[in-house]
């Protein structure tokens, strides 16, 4: 059975990141000398492809990402059988990078994503690559002591030699709800959002709290509404930069809605049958729901097809 997490957009990824061997510098350059390895690389965070006509291919050979320049960083993200993956980072202008190949695309993932330009399971590794590379850019320095760290245990960690310090990549926790009385569900918009777009409601996990205090605490801050039972319903990386995004199932025990407009423009009790028409984009007042990329299309879906 696949997990309900599977459904949505940057979950799939059967990488074996072969944590207790890559504690040992050998092992990875054993990988990196391998001509069976591969390397995704990114500009910054922007992956580069391959293109041949309407394919598309992240994957390089290391000889391949090397040319593009000295990498910033490299870092093993895991193995497909015997074969390894690692992930290159390039410096500022990649665009430029590489100007005698004219097959280059440099696409954002979140493009990549919602056009499904790549096979699934390519977009979660693009996406464990582009947190990683994304956290060791902006942690170069140690926190403890302030002096240069640098990349161990195959890009899993950095370290510093100066303390001895070792830090690891971050997770930010994001808890994101669909909240319902049982014929209603609560979903707000953000002034950012597309026009007609509702969605649930979100918000970071804060120190101290579990997750279904965050759940009640973002929906008393945001829509003034109570919350009762909180359940776990799936999970979802989100590469931007690196959240993982909480699914959660939330029953409200108060109705009235007070906005908190700092945060949402709208937020709105909707029927299942509003939704279901939300989600095939043919609600007559012209709303929609987040495409399947996101798993707040996930849980919409899961609750409007329920028998209600
Ligand atoms: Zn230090």
């Amino acid at each position: 059975m696949p997990d309900p997490s599977h459904a949505t957009g940057f979950t799939l990824n059967t990488l074996d990141r072969k944590s207790a061997q890559r504690e040992d510098p050998a092992f990875i350059a054993a990988l990196l000398a391998a001509p069976s390895s591969r390397s995704l690389v990114l500009s910054a965070d922007i992956p580069a492809l391959k293109r041949a006509g309407d394919i598309h291919d992240a994957i390089f050979t290391l000889d391949e990402a090397r040319a593009f320049g000295d990498p910033a960083e490299t870092v093993f993200l895991g193995c497909h059988g015997e074969r390894a993956l690692f992930a290159t980072r390039i410096e500022g202008a990649a665009h430029e990078a590489a100007p005698e190949r004219d097959d280059l695309a440099f696409v954002d993932l979140r493009t990549i994503a919602a056009q499904g330009l790549v096979d699934p399971e390519m977009i979660g590794a693009l996406s464990q690559a582009k947190s990683l590379l994304h956290w060791h850019q902006h942690n170069r320095f140690c926190a403890n002591c302030a002096k240069p760290s640098k990349a161990a245990a195959g890009g899993s960690r950095r370290e510093c030699e100066h303390c001895g310090r070792h830090h690891f990549p971050r997770v930010e926790p994001v808890a994101i709800m669909l909240v319902t009385d049982g014929e209603h569900c609560l979903l707000g918009r953000q002034a950012g959002f597309p026009p007609g777009m509702y969605s649930c409601l979100a918000g970071f996990a804060e120190v101290g709290e579990t997750l279904e205090d965050t759940v009640r605490r973002e929906i008393m801050e945001e829509a003034g509404v109570k919350i009762g039972h909180v359940d776990y319903f799936a999970s979802q990386p989100w590469p931007f930069p690196a959240s993982l995004m909480i699914g959660c199932t939330a029953r409200a025990l108060s109705s009235e809605i007070t906005i908190d407009t700092r945060e949402i423009e709208d937020a709105r009790w909707f029927s299942r049958e509003e939704t279901r028409l939300m989600l095939a984009r043919e609600h007559p007042a012209g709303l929609i729901c987040p495409p399947k990329l996101a798993i707040a299309n996930l849980l919409i879906s899961a609750w409007a097809t329920e028998k209600g």
